[in-house]
Parts: structure tokens; C-alpha cells; sequence
């Protein structure tokens, strides 16, 4: 099976009491960022660009916590900045672990090796870390020299202490999708249990020509989507069709709330328009109906996870094609 039962089983059940109580609006996943600092200046990173001002901020454990708390998402991505730069992190993670959520803990990779020995191993936790290609790639796109062979000895030494370990890989418009090949199959020989893939997104803080325009996209996951046949992909099939442009997703920006150092973030993962003090208060007062493709220019080629995977868990259950496809998956 490629998901725990218990995240299958608690994501499921969740869905459901949604469904029956027909709530149309409610999160999956809560992005929790602690705080933007980071020992990277990766050439593609939005956060360290839009939060340069404040990246020093930091929330604290309980404000962390409270967030947890008023966010009923199951699942709790811990990202940033880099988190293991967060003082509380252990704390936080045995924390929200114990109120029984599911954590994907992002890193870079560079200080995950050390901390292994004191972060709390559990089944609900996933270590979730950032490749973007094999060596000289992946440390030019981090500019760190050194990086890859960091996060790769970091994984191994994960894996050999019975940690869960996923990666997330980024297809930007360079992208070598025979490089990518090689580095799934490599990542896969070292015990990763699944691997995340998207492209990234356009931010403006960026400004480069990094990113991929909508055609563009579609081009490369085609030959992504042939990967996901031989590689164990966490992405969805249902996602990869979507990126392929086989499959029409609207996006579903509440799916995945992102809470940092100044706030909840609305309208979403990627941009900006407000930064509002509780969850309750950020799902009341945004304009939902504003934000999506062909509604708001910033969405245009937007084809990111954190917008589009919800609303691939929203669709399972409208045709019958999906939830074999899903099931199969699941499975395998
Ligand atoms: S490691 Fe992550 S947070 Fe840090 S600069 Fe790179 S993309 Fe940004
Ligand atoms: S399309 Fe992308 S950028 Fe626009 S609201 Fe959705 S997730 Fe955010």
C-alpha cells in the first residue's frame, strides 16, 4: 500500500464527516511555517524573496500549536525557511503528533543527518526532502555546493533508522527529464518510500525565467507521467493526468492553508493578498470566488499540488474511471 492505513484511514474519515455535513469548504493539508529562515538561497524560492523583511520572525510553540488546533486538517505539512532552524521543532513535532495529525516534515536536507538521533520517530511522520536533480544540478539550483550529497546521506541515514522518507522534486522549464529519470531510480536504491513532483511556480519575487508557461507544462508531464508507471510517485495519477492536460482540475485554494510568522495566509499557498490573525477569520472573510484560472492573473499558469491535489480529493467519488484509478494506486 502506498499510504499508511492510518493516514488512509483518517483522511477518509474526515472527508466523509465533511461530506455529511455538507461542508463545501474545508482544509486537507495545514502548511505550517514556522519561520522563513534558511541556511539556503535556492534560485526558485518564493519564501525567502516575499518574506525578507520579516525573516528573522519566528512564532512561537504555542502559537504553533494553537494553529494546529484551530486548523481541523488531518494532515500537517511543517515547512519554512528550512524547519530544522525552528528551536522548538522537536517539541512541536511530538506535539502535534499526539493530538494524532500526520506530519510531512520539509527540510533541505542539510541539518536533517544530525537531528535524526533526537527527532521523535513515529508512524505519522514522514520526512519530506527537497531534490531537484542529480549533483551538479541540484547544488547549482541550491547553490550550495555539497547539498546533494547532504540530503542523500541524510536520507540513508533516515531510512537506516526506520524513518518514513518521501522526496519533492520541482520540473523547472531547464529541467533535464532524463536526469530526473536517473535521479528517481537512484532515490529509489537508497529505500525512498514515495516521491512528489511538480512544477514550480511562477512567483513574482523571483522575477526569472525559471518557470514553466501552461503549454509547457503539459509537454514535460508527459513524459513525467511515464515516470510515475515505474517510479513510486506520491503524487496522484488523477494530479499527473491534470499536469499532462489530459484531466480539467479547478483549484481548490483553501485545500492546503498556509499559517507563517505573520499570520494566515490568504488566498493561498503561493500568493498574497492578506494576512488574517485566526483560521475561522481567514475562511470567512476571503473572496473564494476571486482567485483560480481565469479569475486572477496570478493564477494563470498555476498548476501547483497545494492548489490542485485537494481538488483531487474532492472529485474522487464523481466518476468511476478515478476512483479505480485511485484505488489501483493506492494499492500498488
Ligand atoms: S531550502 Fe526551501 S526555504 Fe530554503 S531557500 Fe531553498 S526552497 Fe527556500
Ligand atoms: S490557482 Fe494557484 S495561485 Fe491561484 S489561488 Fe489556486 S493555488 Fe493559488
Amino acid at each position: 500500500m502506498r499510504f499508511p492505513l492510518r493516514l488512509n484511514y483518517d483522511l477518509t474519515r474526515y472527508i466523509i464527516r465533511n461530506k455529511f455535513s455538507k461542508t463545501t469548504r474545508y482544509p486537507l493539508v495545514l502548511m505550517l511555517e514556522p519561520t522563513h529562515l534558511c541556511n539556503l538561497a535556492c534560485s526558485g524560492c518564493g519564501r525567502i524573496r516575499e518574506y525578507a523583511d520579516t525573516i528573522q520572525a519566528m512564532m512561537s510553540l504555542e502559537e504553533c500549536l494553537a494553529s494546529v488546533d484551530e486548523c481541523p486538517a488531518p494532515v500537517v505539512t511543517i515547512t519554512g525557511g528550512e524547519p530544522f532552524l525552528y528551536p522548538h521543532l522537536n517539541e512541536l513535532v511530538t506535539a502535534v503528533l499526539e493530538r494524532g495529525k500526520h506530519i510531512y516534515l520539509c527540510t533541505n536536507g542539510i541539518l536533517l543527518e544530525n537531528a535524526l538521533a533526537t527527532l521523535p520517530s513515529h508512524p505519522n511522520l514522514t520526512l519530506n526532502i527537497h531534490i531537484d536533480g542529480l549533483e551538479e544540478t541540484h547544488d547549482r539550483i541550491l547553490e550550495r555546493r555539497g547539498a546533494f550529497k547532504t540530503a542523500i546521506s541524510a536520507i540513508i541515514a533516515a531510512k537506516r533508522r526506520g524513518f518514513r522518507v518521501c522526496t519533492n522534486t520541482t520540473i523547472f522549464r531547464e529541467t533535464d527529464l532524463v536526469e530526473i529519470d536517473m535521479l528517481f531510480s537512484q532515490l529509489e536504491e537508497i529505500g525512498v518510500d514515495g516521491i512528489l513532483v511538480a512544477p514550480g511556480f511562477g512567483y513574482e519575487a523571483v522575477g526569472e525565467k525559471l518557470f514553466m508557461e501552461r503549454q509547457e507544462i503539459e509537454k514535460k508531464f508527459i513524459t513525467v507521467y511515464e515516470m510515475s508507471k515505474k517510479h513510486r510517485f506520491f503524487s496522484t495519477p488523477m494530479y499527473l493526468r491534470f499536469l499532462k492536460g489530459e484531466k480539467a482540475l479547478t483549484c481548490t485554494p483553501w485545500g492546503n492553508p498556509t499559517r507563517n510568522p505573520q499570520g494566515w495566509k490568504a488566498p493561498c499557498y503561493l500568493i498574497t493578498d492578506n494576512h488574517y490573525a485566526t483560521f475561522a477569520e481567514m475562511m470567512s472573510r476571503t473572496d473564494w470566488d476571486r482567485y483560480g484560472v481565469g479569475r486572477d492573473t496570478r493564477c494563470a499558469q498555476c498548476m501547483m499540488h497545494c492548489g490542485f491535489e485537494p481538488t483531487v480529493v474532492a472529485e474522487i467519488g464523481k466518476s468511476w474511471r478515478d476512483i479505480l484509478e485511485m484505488m489501483i494506486w493506492n494499492l500498488t
